[in-house]
């Protein structure tokens, strides 16, 4: 599996009228490797991993970029060609497994429904790679709890049958997007030990979307930190934790919780709105190292090693 992302740029019609909300993202993932996109809310991490997909919504135009898939032009390709990569080739995590799930099917035949929508095999077959897929994600007796209901299965047992739904394809890249937000941490604990198995196993890449520094830092190869619509700071996760350098990582990093007494440092000031029209960094209204030419001009990437780049005129 090979995905490449260049200068990517997605705005919002409104009333004719285009607002750019995510400005010329870049990167890549290559074979079985995670890659994690971390920021706030609204910082355009969601739409940049779904335009993969192209899952975006109604109002949201790709202006500008590239996104290769495995050789494959994305923004090129017909919508029945892109219906054969969605859920078979490239599958997605969403965020709140209860809402993903119809209360009125059994999970087996949600299972089922699924299998026979991507794949060529009779409904015997179909079941069988069901149960293997339940019994993969761990649910516990699969073959009898393949004609329970959703409200039958706790959270945690919910998101592993949207994970079974999308292992079942064998797709070679999975896009979580908050994956375990709507789960209690030592349920989340075990779901992302799940993915950890699954990326093993079946050499699976993983793009997991999260505004959680923490579940990065266990989870991912590389991180690409967004601030803004833009992504500020790209670097292996070692090398994020070891070395963050951009001003907002910083503070992301200062605003985790330690333990100790020391006070958690916050990032003063909110991040601009879709469509608010900021000169130069994005992030100089917020930023403690505010230059006079960083409301003037938007600072480049630097690259501080082949692994790690930063959008800063600190870096110059
Ligand atoms: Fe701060 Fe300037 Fe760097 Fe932006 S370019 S993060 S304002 S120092």
């Amino acid at each position: 599996m090979s995905l490449e992302i260049k200068n990517l740029r997605i705005s919002f019609r409104r009333a004719n009228t285009l607002f750019e909300a995510v400005h010329g993202v870049s990167f890549s993932l290559g074979d079985g490797r995670a890659l994690g996109i971390v920021g706030e809310s609204g910082c355009g991490k969601t739409l940049s991993a779904m335009s993969v997909m192209r899952l975006l919504p109604s109002t949201a135009v790709i202006t500008e970029g590239e996104i290769v898939y495995n050789g494959l032009d994305i923004l090129s390709l017909s919508e029945k060609e892109m219906r054969m990569i969605r859920g078979n080739k490239i599958a997605l995590i969403p965020q709140d497994p209860l809402t993903s799930l119809n209360p009125l099917y059994t999970i087996g035949d949600q299972l089922m429904e699924v299998i026979l929508l991507h794949q060529e095999v009779t409904k015997k077959e179909a079941k069988e790679i069901a149960l293997e897929s339940l019994n993969m994600v761990k649910i516990p007796d699969a073959s009898k709890r393949f004609d329970d209901y959703p409200y039958q299965f706790s959270g945690g047992m919910c998101q592993r049958v949207i994970i079974a739904m999308a292992l079942a394809s064998e797709p070679d890249l999975i896009i979580a997007d908050e994956p375990t937000t709507a789960l209690d941490v030592t349920v989340q604990a075990q779901i992302m030990e799940l993915f950890s198995e699954i990326r093993q196993k079946r050499k699976t890449s993983l793009i997991l979307i999260t505004h959680d520094l923490g579940l990065i830092s266990e989870n991912v190869d590389d991180v690409a930190v967004m601030y803004a619509g833009a992504v500020v700071e790209y670097a292996s996760v070692k090398e994020l934790f070891l070395n963050p350098s951009h001003p907002y990582t910083k503070g992301l990093l200062g605003s985790l919780p330690r333990g100790g007494k020391e006070r958690l440092k916050i990032i003063e000031g909110q991040p601009p709105q879709v469509g608010e029209i900021i000169s130069g960094c994005r992030f100089h209204p917020r930023c403690e190292f505010v230059m006079d030419k960083c409301n003037k001009k938007y600072p480049e990437r630097y690259f501080l090693s082949d692994n790690h780049s930063v959008n800063c005129f600190l870096y110059e």
